[in-house]
């Protein structure tokens, strides 16, 4: 079943009902965050900008407003989110488990950001669904697993931040929030989930919630500083190589791939969040629409997809590499080798390239 661009209440027997309206939900949400003693908040495995930006939103929403509000993350935040105001006061379950399952235990309410398939709770999954703490799910990628017992799901939204923000302000009177850590913990979700105003959905909605964070003092070149200009110099020298050495080009199938050894990494010194970004670039090249980079993990190879226009990279990446994600950016891995995956990649990408359609966009 394909969830688009509705929101969905999931009860009492989790039936999917289609909601048009957020705002009979706040009010619900409201009661619900305030009758909880003990509220935790989970983002997704390997966080990107967009699930600790809405994780800690929500965070310092609830905590200026007197809620007792723990945060987890299945494992460790990346060295450019690490400076967010309250990022030190999320737990990381692989770095301390005991610690984490029992957050979990005590929580009556969890909330789940910026992910809607229980798999990317990582190590902690099995604990989390046994939990019997109420469980309420706030995300904007497509086709949500009812694992939750509400769903606030809605595709249409460039980022989970956004959609926190207006769950927020209409649990804050329609009024939005005013505080300086939650209009910088949005924005970061809002830049980096949309590549700073380059793609992913964002609309007409989106600049009216960052005008609204900017009125909050937020210092956005500050921000973009942080978030940005953020790299070591084996970073961009591995950028280089990978641009260099590494990218393929196959005009005749509008597609363009990198791919990286765990040998050219160590060589490069290379740390997790290097290659962010990196399946990006070969998009800039005229007539390319679908670009994917292979990284070798231990015993399978991680990837992401990227395609301009209408080719479905999140069909791609579920029909052959046990992922998902956006129309236009996914991700998947497949347990062989580098040599293989890509063999398998071509493959398949030759049986998919009427796909692109006439590659207009
Ligand atoms: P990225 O390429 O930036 O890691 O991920 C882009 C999008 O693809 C994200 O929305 C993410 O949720 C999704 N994605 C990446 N890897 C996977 C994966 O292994 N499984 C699923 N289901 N989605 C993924
Ligand atoms: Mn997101």
């Amino acid at each position: 079943m394909t969830f688009r661009n509705i929101f969905y209440l999931y009860q009492p027997e989790k039936t999917a009902a289609k909601v048009a309206d957020l705002s009979k939900y706040t009010k619900e949400l409201s009661n619900l965050f305030s009758t909880s003693a003990n509220i935790l908040l989970i983002s997704h495995i390997n966080p990107d900008g967009d699930a600790v930006g809405s994780q800690l939103a929500l965070y310092h929403y609830l905590t200026e407003n007197g809620r007792k509000v723990s945060m987890i993350t299945p494992n460790y935040l990346q060295e450019f989110l690490k400076w967010m105001t309250g990022a030190d006061q999320i737990e990381i379950y692989i770095k301390e488990r005991k610690k984490c399952r029992k957050l979990i235990e005590q929580a009556d309410l969890i909330v789940f950001l910026d992910f809607n398939h229980s798999n990317r709770l990582g190590e902690s999954e099995e604990f989390v669904k046994a939990s019997g703490a109420k469980k309420i799910l706030i995300d904007h990628h497509l086709d949500p697993e009812n694992f939750t017992d509400i769903a606030i799901s809605d595709t249409t939204k460039c980022s989970t931040a956004e959609l926190v923000h207006e769950l927020v302000c209409g649990m804050n009177g329609d009024e939005p929030f005013k505080s300086k850590p939650y209009a910088e913990a949005l924005y970061v979700g809002i830049i980096t989930d949309t590549g700073n105003f380059e793609h992913g959905s964002y609309s007409s909605r989106t600049f009216r919630t960052v005008a609204e964070l900017l009125e909050s003092g937020l210092e956005k070149e500050k921000i973009l500083d942080r978030i940005y200009n953020n790299f070591s110099s084996d970073r961009l020298r591995l950028q280089g190589f990978a641009l260099n050495r590494r990218m393929v080009v196959m005009p005749e199938l509008k597609t363009a791939y990198i791919y990286l050894s765990r040998e050219d990494l160590r060589e490069y010194n290379y740390v997790k969040g290097d290659t962010e970004g990196f399946v990006n670039m070969p998009l800039s090249i005229k007539g390319i629409c679908f670009s994917a980079i292979f990284i070798e993990k231990e015993g399978f190879i991680k990837m992401s997809f990227r395609s301009k226009g209408q080719f479905p990279s999140n069909e791609f990446a579920t029909l052959y590499f046990s992922g998902g994600g956006h129309l236009n950016a996914s991700g998947g891995e497949y347990p062989d080798t580098l040599e293989n995956t890509i063999k398998y990649f071509l493959q398949v990408l030759k049986e998919n390239v009427w796909r692109f359609g006439d590659g207009e966009l």
